[in-house]
């Protein structure tokens, strides 16, 4: 069996928010000096899912992820975790994509990768939570997806799994290959082993750019980005603190009560 994982590099979330500063005008991200970008945490989950599939079934886990910078730690971190290959995606002209574009670069990457049994994706990216590469990405690539999965396991060369609900969990079942989802009810990561850390330090990854996939962003969205981000702010959050006075204790909580009813909060 073959399996494509994708994942995404995101910022630390471990970072103190003082540290996460944005650029307003250029819509981005600065990264914080120091602090190296991490695999999205529903991917990791992803890696999980294929590592189990490949421990119970045998399989070939490839890694497939798109970033500026040193997006290849992400993939030697999956591979330190129980997969075999990887592959980058790295150009210029893939800055700034939506999900569609970031959909269309991966679906063409996975074409020339070629073999491919099925596609595990996070349910959602940890930064910008959009929840929609994995399902435009079965979509470009003609084959089904099923969401949000718990667990996966492959009988008679079908897919079944087990896909989270707000109230408990239905069971689905599609052909191969398909794209699944994988959200963060299948459970904890295992660790990278010892000799995975020495196997992917050891791997070398191919970087591809435009040109080696045969596609550029203009050819997905000749027009410009589907999708716009129009303004990028920090929300400020605020507080107000009053301390309610009064003679005695009662008279201060009796003063609480007046306020909280002004407030209409009681
Ligand atoms: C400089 C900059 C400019 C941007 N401009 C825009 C813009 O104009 N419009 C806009 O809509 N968005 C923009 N974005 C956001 C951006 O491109 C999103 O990453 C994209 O829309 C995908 O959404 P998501 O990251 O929430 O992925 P999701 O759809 O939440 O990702 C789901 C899953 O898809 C896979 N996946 C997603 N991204 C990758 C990747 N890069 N490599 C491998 N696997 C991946 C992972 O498995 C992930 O768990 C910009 C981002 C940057 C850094």
């Amino acid at each position: 069996m073959n399996i494509i994982v994708c994942v995404k590099q995101v910022p630390d979330p471990d970072i103190p928010p003082d540290k996460f500063k944005i650029d307003p005008q250029a819509k981005q991200v600065i990264p914080p000096p120091g602090v190296s970008p991490v695999i999205s945490v529903f991917d990791e989950r992803a890696v999980e899912a294929a590592c189990r599939l490949k421990d119970k079934h045998g399989a070939q886990i490839t890694v497939l992820s798109m970033g500026p910078g040193k997006v290849t730690d992400v993939v030697k971190q999956a591979i330190s975790m129980g997969c075999d290959d990887g592959f980058v995606l790295q150009d210029v002209s893939f800055e700034d994509t939506d999900s569609y574009g970031t959909a269309f670069l991966l679906s063409k990457a996975i074409q020339k990768i070629g073999q491919y049994d099925l596609i595990l994706c996070g349910r959602q990216a940890a930064d910008w939570d959009q929840g929609q590469v994995g399902s435009i990405l079965a979509e470009i690539l003609g084959i089904p997806v099923i969401t949000l999965a718990r667990d996966i396991e492959v009988t008679d060369g079908k897919l079944r799994v087990e896909r989270v609900l707000k109230d408990g969990y239905e069971v689905v079942e599609a052909p191969m290959p398909s794209v699944v989802t994988v959200s963060s009810e299948l459970g904890l990561p295992r660790l990278s082993s010892g000799m995975g850390i020495i196997t992917a330090a050891r791997k070398n990854i191919p970087v591809w750019t435009g040109q080696d996939i045969g596609a550029d962003l203009s050819q997905a969205e000749p027009d410009g980005p589907y999708n716009e981000i129009t303004t990028f702010i920090i929300p400020v959050r605020e507080a107000h603190c009053e301390i309610m006075a009064g003679e005695t204790t009662a008279e201060a909580a009796a003063n609480m009560a007046i306020k909280l009813k002004e407030l209409k909060l009681l």
